[in-house]
């Protein structure tokens, strides 16, 4: 079926940037007490070993993780709340254990918020259940073996009326980048005020180049606002993609994220970290970041 597995790229660059806006969106969001639910449409398998076989093969963390908790210059509060959460999967300095999304978004979620976590391949899912199930987590979390574009739309709107939708697809099928924008579609028209959150990679695809403008033209539509932030951590040359291609092989040379709806905090923060995060994790003269916004 699939051939991606995020075991091979975690850490790497593109993690570096989804994580860190994701914990600043958390972060700001949970300050509300009323109950949060996060729908992690494309989740993984919760927690990967950076010295495991498929990391070493790889090695992508090296240039992503590793040099942020190697940095010796003061980080930016969200890089550094990005550093510390990584820190507290791991003992030494180094971080051998790096957590996915799923456990990312636990560690900050308090007992009466809910995750949920869909994911499609059952090697995947089983081994994210396997791993939740040492949190002793219960109810607060759920493990679903679904396709994360369809089922994301039956948690919408939630009982709290308050939701992060994370939508991290592997973009191995090209059908995806419709698919994200269908479920961004589909999530404003049943949850307005929901906050979404989009990674896509920036490779020299259409489709791939295509999906922020759409995504823009949704939240404009919908009189949403938006925010955009992209990463580059290399030129392009190296890395022109083909279809059915795994778009985050070690060539990935840049990614963004696109939030509709975002914290009004979430700008801010990352005007500080994303010039950060582009000189830390540059490869070469090319590195370099874009955050826009606008809408609302
Ligand atoms: N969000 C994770 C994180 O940040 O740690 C990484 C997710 S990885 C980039 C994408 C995942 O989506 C893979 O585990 C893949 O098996 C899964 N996947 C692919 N198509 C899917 C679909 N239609 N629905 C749910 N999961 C899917």
């Amino acid at each position: 079926m699939f051939s991606y597995r995020h075991a091979f790229h975690a850490g790497n660059h593109a993690d570096v940037l989804k994580h860190t806006v994701l914990i600043a969106t958390l972060q700001h969001l949970l300050q509300k007490e009323a109950a949060l639910m996060v729908l992690d449409t494309h989740a993984g398998a919760g927690l990967y070993r950076l010295d495991g076989d498929a990391a070493r093969t790889s090695a992508e963390s090296a240039d992503g993780v590793a040099r942020v908790l190697a940095a010796t210059e003061p980080l930016a509060p969200a890089l550094q709340a990005y550093a510390e959460l990584v820190r507290g999967f791991n003992s030494g300095a180094a971080a051998r254990i790096y957590p996915g999304s799923p456990f990312i978004s636990q560690r900050l979620l308090r007992p009466h918020d809910r995750l949920k976590c869909l994911e499609l391949l059952p090697a995947d899912a089983r081994l994210l259940q396997r791993n939740l199930e040492q949190l002793e987590a219960g109810r607060q979390v759920t493990v679903l073996n679904e396709d994360g574009f369809e089922s994301a739309r039956k948690f919408l709107p939630p009982p709290s009326r308050r939701a992060l939708l994370l939508c991290d697809p592997s973009y191995e099928i090209k059908t995806d980048y419709q698919r994200v924008q269908a479920l961004a579609q589909e999530g404003l028209k049943r949850f307005p005020t929901g906050v979404y959150a989009v990674w896509y990679p920036i490779i020299p695809r259409p489709e791939a180049h295509d999906l922020p403008r759409r995504l823009k033209t949704l939240a404009g539509k919908a009189g949403r606002p938006w925010l955009h932030a992209a990463l580059t951590v290399k030129g392009s040359k190296a890395s022109a993609a083909t279809p059915g291609e795994d778009v985050r092989r070690p060539g990935l040379p840049a990614s963004g994220m696109f939030l509709i709806n975002p914290p009004y905090t979430l700008e801010a923060a990352l005007r500080e970290a994303l010039p950060q995060m582009a000189r830390l994790l540059a490869q070469d003269r090319h590195a370099a970041h874009v955050l826009e916004s606008g809408g609302g």
